[in-house]
């Protein structure tokens, strides 16, 4: 069966991916046993070499890569460019990896004590809409670099960057049979993929509510199972704070990519002495963020992702005080105008769940404890921000916040070569940095007898 895919700047049909059957996802996942042996085996140069050519190879196709996403996603085309060279730097970064696999040597009594970091096998990779190139390169990149096969299954709305990523890989001189992408719904595939017993591991990036099915399922074959989830991340903004700064940042720290990013800092803890000043400022950045046709250069912000999304976002508005709102065109397309939310008490519910839509909470505190306190009240731990010229209160705040990627006087939550991923319900273990590859390996210790 075919699936449509829609342009969500235009409503239009974009293309077209045909479904993956059953049986074919069993012919893939044997093929792709055959071909990591061979892989794992080969020596780690020739990975090391194969893996900096896949990275040269995407950044030659940047243009190509950039508008596909760009149509596919409705993200800004400066944007896309950027997570297509993310997503060069990360095979980039994975490169050297091969060759860096090290283990441990262990004192024993009567031998000799080695650990040795092997590949799993062959992984599942289930990813998103939101950043499909991006996070389908978080986890390919280490995935092979540790000597695995991959099968990649992206979201059925947007999996045009994965299947031009495969393309590239093995134009670029992987192996047949490494880098699978699978094409379906979540129900469908997606499940299938979880529950195959020929899949060792599967490394997810979506909502939590699919996250918890995909663990417990998991649980069956015991598989190894990395998560990255939802959040509802806070951005703690004190009276000392560069205002302009926290204020401007906020273009890309809540409604970057349409607010449609897990580490979106929705809640906002604004210090009450500087409230109305901040809100000013805010004003100026909502109203001012250039929201349109994602492939013009001077777009900042693109449409929602689908109808579904925006009817999900749009209810949050049905009873939150909506204080001031940016523009969005009319007409065709998913559109929704940057939107802050204030008064609101932190119960309400456009104050606790993730909307994953253009649409921020500003809330007020007094006093650091307090703020503290306030933004730990979630279930969800994925990132979070710090605004202060006090170095000692960002240190403080930073190790008592519960995330894991947090930034201060920043909105940034994701560098290639250090440590991603959630506390609480935003997920378990973390990508990219060296903790990917050993997500993509399962250590083996071989004790040698020295016969004494
Ligand atoms: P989703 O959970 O609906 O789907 C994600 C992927 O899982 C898709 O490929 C989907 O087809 C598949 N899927 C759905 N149900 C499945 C099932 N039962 N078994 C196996 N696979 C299944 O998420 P989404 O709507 O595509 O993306 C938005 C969510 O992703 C948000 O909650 C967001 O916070 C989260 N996200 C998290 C991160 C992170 O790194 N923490 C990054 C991006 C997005």
């Amino acid at each position: 069966m075919a699936i449509k895919l829609i342009e969500p700047a235009t409503e239009a049909v974009l293309d077209s991916v045909e479904e993956t059957s059953a049986a074919e996802l069993d012919r893939i996942i044997d093929r792709a046993h055959t071909a990591q042996r061979a892989w794992a085996a080969e020596s780690p140069q020739y990975r090391a070499g194969v893996l900096a050519a896949i990275a040269a190879a995407v950044d030659a196709e940047t243009e190509t890569l950039a508008r596909m996403e760009s149509r596919n996603v409705g993200m800004p085309i400066g944007d896309a460019r950027g997570a297509v060279g993310g997503a060069a730097a990360t095979f980039r970064y994975y490169s050297a990896a091969p060759e860096r696999l090290l283990g441990q040597t262990i004192p024993v009594a009567g031998g000799v004590d080695m650990t040795f970091l092997e590949p799993i096998g062959v992984v599942g990779l289930i990813t998103p809409w939101n950043f499909p190139l991006s996070i389908a390169s978080w986890k390919v990149a280490p995935a092979l670099a540790a000597g695995n096969a991959v099968v990649l299954k992206p979201s059925e709305l947007t999996p045009l960057t994965s299947l031009e990523l495969a393309r590239i890989a093995t134009d670029a001189g992987l192996p047949e049979g490494l880098l699978n992408v699978v094409n379906g719904t979540g129900t469908t595939i997606g499940r299938q993929l979880v529950d195959h017993p020929g899949i060792g591991k599967i490394a997810f990036t979506g909502s939590t509510a699919v996250g918890k099915d995909i663990a417990r399922r998991a649980a069956d074959t015991i598989k190894r199972v990395t998560l990255e989830l939802g959040g509802k991340s806070a951005a703690i903004i004190f009276a000392d704070a560069d205002l302009d700064a926290a204020a401007e940042g906020l273009a890309g720290g809540v409604f970057g990519n349409a607010g449609q990013d897990c580490c979106a800092r929705s809640r906002v803890l604004v210090q009450r002495n500087v409230l109305d000043d901040f809100l000013e400022r805010l004003e100026k950045v909502v109203t001012g963020i250039a929201v349109g046709d994602p492939l013009d250069e001077a777009t900042e912000m693109g449409p929602l992702i689908s109808a579904t999304q925006r009817d999900r976002v749009s209810d949050y508005l049905g009873d939150a005080p909506v204080l001031f709102q940016g523009t969005a065109p009319s007409g065709p397309g998913y559109w929704f105008a940057p939107t802050v939310l204030h008064p609101i008490e932190d119960a309400h519910r456009a104050a606790r769940e993730e909307i994953f839509g253009p649409v921020v909470s500003v809330l007020v505190f007094d006093n650091e404890e307090e703020a503290l306190h306030r933004a730990n009240d979630t279930a969800y731990g994925l990132a979070g921000s710090v605004w202060t010229t006090d170095a000692a209160r960002s240190m403080r705040v930073a190790r008592g916040l519960q995330a894991g990627a947090l930034a201060v006087n920043s909105y940034s939550s994701v560098r290639i070569t250090t440590p991603f991923g959630g506390f609480k319900q935003s997920g378990l273990g973390r990508e990219l940095g060296p903790d990917a590859l050993a997500a993509y390996t399962e250590v083996k210790n071989v004790f040698f007898s020295t016969g004494g």
